[in-house]
């Protein structure tokens, strides 16, 4: 199977934790990290073997966060992004990106010079190269409720260039229910819903993918791969026809699961979960999309008939507009 070049869409893609290698070496000393080797570049930059668990994984993010210090290093970064997905055989690409994040200790960055930035960058990407990109405003769970009044504010203003709102960060000890209010908001104002959910091993896992459902109106779930431990659960997933964003390298290196070969991947397909393939934070997890196509059909025997269902899957439940996809897609 030719995997590079399998057409391919992705919806689960942070667009911080996917700057390009070389770019990100380029603007190290301006960030005040000096490389000396390839080894010092892993340390800063790239997560390769499991963490011990999901907060060690988002600490080691910071570092990449920095680079995002000016508009015109913000539009490179989204240009490239989006080429790089191009690359791998990407079509279509919802990125998304936490305004809170991006902007954290760049003290003359706003939300508004930042998104507009990424649009320039994106639609520039578009254009070049054919494809379709719809960008995802996240919510971060772990920041004061303020904090996601001003997100959802921010991204309902901008419902004309954001397709979505997303929930993200650690879910322990974050519950999601706080946030019912501003997700029922912005899926009313016409915002595509997706939310973090059942990522971490712990026994409320599949319960946190219910609440995302239940009280913030989630129409997909980012990862839910902890959902195979509750068959009332895949049960509902199912019957609602909620997609999870899969997303296996991620799932490991976090240690959500033990081993790669234990990923529940093909338990859920088989069973008629709605199932897409997604690389989460390429930049950092150093993989691209292919990657995670090829460990599918290595380690569960997908095929190429497998990864056009999980492709539909992911057509019929992106947030982008239906012409903007057919246009790309065909
Ligand atoms: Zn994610």
């Amino acid at each position: 199977m030719d995997l590079k070049n399998t057409r391919k869409i992705a919806l689960h893609r942070h667009l911080e934790l996917s700057v390009r290698h070389s770019t990100l070496k380029a603007l190290a000393p301006q960030i005040g990290i000096d490389l000396k080797s390839d080894q010092d570049f892993a340390k800063y930059f790239l997560i390769t073997e499991p963490m011990k668990d999901l907060g060690s994984v988002l600490s080691k993010f910071l570092d990449t966060q920095k680079v995002f210090f000016n508009e015109k290093i913000i539009e490179q970064i989204s240009y490239e992004a989006c080429e790089d997905a191009h690359n791998e055989g990407i079509k279509i690409l919802e990125l998304r990106y936490a305004p809170t994040f991006l902007v954290d200790g760049h003290k003359d960055m706003t939300f508004e010079k930042a998104h507009l930035a990424i649009v320039k960058g994106v639609q520039r990407a578009e254009k070049d190269f054919n494809m379709a990109v719809g960008l995802i405003c996240i919510i971060q769970r772990i920041l004061p409720v303020a904090d996601a009044e001003s997100v959802t504010d921010f991204a309902i203003t901008h419902k004309d260039t954001f397709v979505g709102l997303d929930l993200a960060d650690n879910e322990v000890g974050f519950d999601s229910k706080p946030f019912s209010s501003f997700f029922l908001r912005a899926k009313k104002a016409g915002l595509g819903i997706t939310v973090h959910a059942g990522e971490s091993d712990v026994p409320k896992a599949p319960r946190y993918i219910l609440d995302a459902i239940e009280h913030l109106g989630a129409q997909r779930i980012g990862h839910g791969v902890q959902c195979y431990r509750d068959p009332n659960v895949m049960k509902h997933l199912i019957d609602h026809k909620i997609p999870l964003e899969l997303c296996p390298t991620s799932n490991w290196l976090t240690g959500a699961v033990k081993n790669i070969e234990d990923h529940p991947f093909r338990t859920l397909y088989d069973a008629g979960v709605l199932t897409t393939i997604n690389s989460d934070d390429p930049g950092i997890f150093n993989i691209d999309l292919t990657h995670e196509y090829k460990l599918l059909a290595n380690n569960f025997g997908f095929t190429n008939k497998e990864f056009e269902v999980c492709n539909a899957t992911a057509y019929e439940h992106s947030f982008i507009s239906e012409d903007k996809k057919k246009k790309a897609w065909s």
